[in-house]
C-alpha cells in the first residue's frame, strides 16, 4: 500500500487568512504522511490545528511529528493541537536541535509565560522527545528515516520517508547558492519519487532575500531534474504570493512540466 500524503498547511513565515489566499491555503508548514499503521507528521505550523480535529488523526493514538525546525510557522500550531490535551494520546516529537539545546528546552521556551498561557505541563497526552545530531537516521515504528542538514538560519532539518514503493522527500526552509548544485542536498534525495521543496521565491525577485534561508521554485525544478525526481511539489509559499499569481505558475508549470512539478495546496491528498 503506498502512503497517503496530505497537506494540511502549505505557507511560510505567517498564516495568511485571507481570501486572496483561499484556493493555496493560508496556514502555515504541516504535512501528514500515513503509512499504514503509522501516522507521521511533518512540522507543526498553523495548519496543525486543522489535522488535530480531523478524523484522519482519531484513527491513530500515538502519533510522531517530525520538526524541521523551530521557526515560529513550524511550530505554532503546538498549543491547539487536539491530541496534546487527550490523555489517550502518545506523542512522540522528533527535532535536531542546536548543540546544548533540547527538544523539550526549545518547545518549554515557546510555550511559557508571558507568550503562552499554555505550557508543556498543561498538556495531557504522554509525551516523549527525541533530539538527534546532523544526519542521524531515524527507526520510527519500523520505519527507517534518513535527516540531512539544510540550509537555514539556526539549521533546519530535511527528512527522506521511505513508502512501501518509493519515497517521498521532505526539504524546507533551505537556501540555495545561486549558480551552483548542492551536490549533497542531491544525493540525498536521489531517484525519490516525491519532493516537498521550498519554493518561497523565484529566481526573478531571489537577488533581495539571499540569507533569509530560502529557496526558489526554479531551484526545485533543477533539483527535480539533477535528482531524478517523480514528482517536484512547490511548497511554503511566501505570504506575498497570492492565488492570482499561484494560479498563473501552476498554468504555466502545468504547460512545461505536466504532472511532473505540482503546487502543494492545502486539503490536496496524493498517494507516493
Ligand atoms: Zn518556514
Ligand atoms: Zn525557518
Amino acid at each position: 500500500m503506498s502512503a497517503r500524503v496530505t497537506f494540511w498547511g502549505v505557507r511560510g513565515s505567517i498564516p495568511c487568512p485571507e481570501s486572496d489566499f483561499m484556493h493555496y491555503g493560508g496556514h502555515t508548514s504541516c504535512v501528514s504522511v500515513e503509512l499504514g499503521e503509522t501516522l507521521l507528521i511533518l512540522d507543526a505550523g498553523s495548519g496543525l490545528q486543522k489535522l488535530g480535529r480531523s478524523d484522519l488523526v482519531k484513527r491513530y493514538k500515538t502519533l510522531h511529528l517530525l520538526l524541521s525546525h523551530a521557526h515560529l510557522d513550524h511550530i505554532m500550531g503546538l498549543p491547539f493541537f487536539a491530541p496534546l490535551y487527550d490523555p489517550a494520546y502518545t506523542v512522540h516529537i522528533y527535532a535536531r536541535p542546536a548543540t546544548g539545546e533540547t527538544v523539550d528546552g526549545i518547545l518549554k521556551k515557546m510555550l511559557t509565560p508571558p507568550f503562552s498561557p499554555v505550557t508543556t505541563e498543561t498538556f495531557r497526552a504522554t509525551l516523549q522527545f527525541h533530539g538527534f545530531g546532523d544526519g542521524d537516521p531515524l527507526s520510527i515504528a519500523h520505519h527507517a528515516i534518513a535527516t540531512h542538514a539544510l540550509n537555514h538560519p539556526g539549521g533546519s532539518t530535511g527528512y527522506r520517508i521511505p513508502t512501501e514503493t518509493g519515497s517521498l522527500c521532505y526539504i524546507t526552509d533551505t537556501e540555495h547558492t545561486v549558480g551552483e548544485t548542492d551536490q549533497g542536498l542531491v544525493r540525498f534525495i536521489q531517484n525519490s519519487d516525491c519532493l516537498i521543496y521550498d519554493s518561497m521565491f523565484c529566481d526573478t525577485n531571489f537577488a533581495p532575500y539571499i540569507g533569509w534561508g530560502h529557496s526558489t521554485w526554479q531551484e526545485g525544478v533543477r533539483l527535480k531534474d539533477k535528482a531524478n525526481i517523480k514528482t517536484f511539489f512547490l511548497f511554503h509559499y511566501s505570504p506575498d504570493a497570492v492565488d492570482e499569481d499561484l494560479r498563473d505558475l501552476e498554468m504555466r508549470l502545468e504547460t512545461s512540466y505536466g504532472s511532473k512539478v505540482r503546487l502543494a495546496k492545502e486539503g490536496l491528498c496524493v498517494y507516493v
